[in-house]
C-alpha cells in the first residue's frame, strides 16, 4: 500500500471547462469563469463581493496595499501561520508582532491577543487553522474596540463556519487560498473577500495593476488608464475553469473529507491519551471543512519516530508551519523579542495526516492501524 499526504481532485468537468475556456479564447478578456467563481466564493461565504486572485498571498498583499498599511505600522498574527501572512505586511514595512496560540485548536489565544492589542495596532490578521474557525467574533469586537482592521487570513477555511457566519465573513477583509495542498485548488490560486463595501472599487484597480479596467469592461468608462499604485494580482480564465470545476462540487468534496476525519477520530479515540497522543478536534461538531487532520505527540523525538514508522508503512504523513518568529527571516526581523511555548510545541509535536477527496475508509483504517501498531 501507498498513500500520498494529498492528491488533488480536479472535479468531474474540469477537463471539459478548461477545453471551453480555451475554445471561446481571450484567457484574460474572457471573464466567464473569473466572473462565475467569484459569484459562487460570494454566495458560500456570505460576503458584499469576491475578487479571485492569483494565490492567497497576493490577495494578502492585496489586503495590506488597500488598508494603507505603512512603514512602522503594527500588525498582530499567530507565529503559527504560512510565510505570506507575514510577508504581505512586511512587505509595506509593517512591524508584526506575533502571537501565541491555543494548544487544543492551534487557533490564536484571545487573552495573549488581548495583552498585545493597543491602540496602536493598525491591522490583526487571524488565521483559521485546520480549517476549524478560531474566535473571529471576539477578535472583531476587540478590534472594534481598538479601531484596528481585520484582515481574515482564511487561507485553509472555505465553506467552514464561525459561530453565526461562514470564516471569511467577518473581516473588513478576508483571502483564500486555491493552492494545490487546499480542498479546492486551481494549482496556484485564491480570492480577496471583501465585507467592507468601502474597499471594494479600489481593491479592482489595485488588482489590475492600478488602471480601471474592470470599470472599462462593464462599461462605465469609454477607455482604461493608469489611476492608482497596483500590481498584477488576477489569475487567467484556465486558472478559473479549473477552480469552477471544484467549486460547483465543494459541498461533496468537504463533506467527504469531514467524514474522513471523523473516521480517523473514531478509530483513534481508543488509542489517544495523555500517555500517546492527542486530535484535532472534531470537524464535523465545529462547522469546519475537513481541510487537516492532525495528531499531536508527546515530543519531537516520538513524532519524528512515527513520521519514519509510517514511512516504512508506505504512509505519508507530515509534520506543518515552523514558527515564523523563529524561522531565520523571523529571527532576522527581531522574531527573538517573542516568547511563544505553545506556538513552539504545536511545531515540534503535529503530525498531519493523509487526507484527501478520493482517499477511502479502508485507507484511514490501514492508517489508524499503523499507528496503534507504533504504540505497542
Ligand atoms: C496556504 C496558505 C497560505 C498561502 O496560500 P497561497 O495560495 O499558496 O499563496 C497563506 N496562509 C495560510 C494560513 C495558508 O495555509
Amino acid at each position: 500500500m501507498n498513500i500520498p499526504f494529498n492528491k488533488p481532485y480536479y472535479g468531474l468537468n474540469a477537463e471539459h471547462y478548461l477545453a471551453k475556456a480555451l475554445e471561446i479564447g481571450g484567457l484574460t478578456g474572457n471573464q466567464n469563469y473569473l466572473l462565475s467563481c467569484e459569484q459562487k466564493i460570494n454566495e458560500l461565504v456570505g460576503s458584499h463581493r469576491a475578487l479571485l486572485t492569483s494565490s492567497c498571498t497576493s490577495a494578502l498583499e492585496l489586503s495590506a496595499l488597500l488598508i494603507n498599511i505603512q512603514p512602522g505600522d503594527e500588525v498582530i498574527m499567530p507565529s503559527f501561520t504560512f510565510s505570506s501572512t507575514a510577508n504581505a505586511f512586511m512587505l509595506r514595512g509593517a512591524n508584526i508582532k506575533f502571537v501565541d496560540i491555543c494548544l487544543d485548536t492551534l487557533n490564536i489565544d484571545i487573552n495573549a491577543l488581548k495583552k498585545s492589542v493597543s491602540l496602536n495596532t493598525k491591522c490583526i490578521v487571524p488565521v483559521h487553522y485546520a480549517g476549524i474557525a478560531c474566535d473571529i467574533e471576539t477578535i472583531v469586537d476587540i478590534a472594534e474596540h481598538y479601531r484596528c482592521v481585520v484582515v481574515e487570513d482564511a487561507a485553509q477555511a472555505l465553506g467552514s463556519r464561525g459561530k453565526d457566519k461562514y470564516c471569511g465573513a467577518y473581516g473588513d477583509l478576508s483571502t483564500f487560498s486555491f493552492h494545490e495542498t487546499k480542498n479546492v485548488t486551481s494549482g496556484e490560486g485564491g480570492a480577496l473577500v471583501i465585507n467592507n463595501p468601502a474597499l471594494e472599487e479600489r481593491a479592482e484597480i489595485l488588482r489590475s495593476k492600478g488602471t480601471n479596467r474592470s470599470a472599462f469592461l462593464k462599461g462605465q468608462v469609454d477607455k482604461y488608464t493608469w489611476v492608482d499604485i497596483g500590481s498584477s494580482f488576477a489569475p487567467s480564465e484556465l486558472n478559473a475553469a479549473l477552480l469552477y470545476s471544484q467549486l460547483e462540487e465543494i459541498d461533496k468534496i468537504n463533506a467527504k473529507r469531514i467524514a474522513l476525519c471523523e473516521r480517523y477520530l473514531e478509530n483513534l479515540s481508543s488509542a489517544s491519551g495523555s500517555d500517546t497522543f492527542s486530535m484535532s478536534r472534531s470537524h464535523a461538531e465545529l462547522g469546519g471543512n475537513g481541510h487537516i487532520f492532525y495528531i499531536r505527540l508527546n515530543n519531537e523525538e516520538t513524532r519524528n519516530n512515527l513520521i519514519k514508522f509510517l514511512q516504512k508503512n508506505g504512509i505519508d504523513a507530515t509534520f506543518h508551519f515552523i514558527p515564523l518568529h523563529s524561522s531565520p527571516m523571523g529571527t532576522k526581523s527581531g522574531g527573538g523579542r517573542f516568547s511563544l511555548p505553545n506556538t513552539d510545541k504545536a511545531s515540534e509535536t503535529i503530525l498531519r495526516l493523509p487526507l484527501f477527496y478520493e482517499l477511502s475508509c479502508e485507507e484511514v483504517d490501514f492508517i489508524c492501524q499503523v499507528i496503534c501498531d507504533f504504540f505497542n
